[in-house]
């Protein structure tokens, strides 16, 4: 069987500096789940700073995911990868305390970063409203027409 490993800060051990903590969880562990617009393609990555400070553990570091997504707009496959650079959280620790575990809180970072409504590029024209044709792709008869009939309204006055 896999091992699925967790992301766990060893804090009695922690070097005074900090350290850093860099890896993988994979998506079976995290279980994302998916949407109708995007799917987890790939383990999330983490490249992680913890340093104690009295009685906090801080974390900070960028979180990535990569993605296959459906964009919104013309329907159209494409692949993006979730990054959250300002990943950071604070847990209270104590004496006690010896390990901590973040991959619940690294779940649910990576869960806000995901799109709702992906979009392939800032320019995606999208479909046509009346034909169902890719704009990207080709400008069809619906498009000239209208065009032509804009024309035809300046000619006219
Ligand atoms: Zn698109
Ligand atoms: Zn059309």
């Amino acid at each position: 069987m896999e091992t699925q490993a967790r992301l766990i800060v060893d804090v009695a051990r922690l070097d005074e500096d900090g350290e850093r903590y860099q890896g993988e969880l994979s998506l079976a562990l995290l279980d994302l789940g998916a949407s109708e617009v995007f799917a987890p393609k790939g383990a999330l990555a983490y490249d992680l700073f913890a340093q104690a400070l009295g009685t906090e553990l801080l974390v900070r570091g960028t979180l990535s995911l990569p993605l296959n997504c459906i964009c919104v707009r013309c329907g159209g496959e494409f692949q993006k990868v979730v990054q959250d650079r300002d990943f950071v959280t604070s847990i209270e620790i104590s004496e006690a305390t010896d390990f901590l575990d973040l991959t619940d809180e690294v779940r649910e970072a990576i869960i806000l970063d995901l799109p709702s409504y992906p979009v392939c590029s800032d320019t995606c024209k999208g479909l046509c409203m009346t034909c169902g044709k890719n704009l990207n792709k080709e400008i069809c008869a619906c498009q000239k027409a209208g065009s032509d009939r804009r024309w035809a309204t300046l000619e006219g006055l």
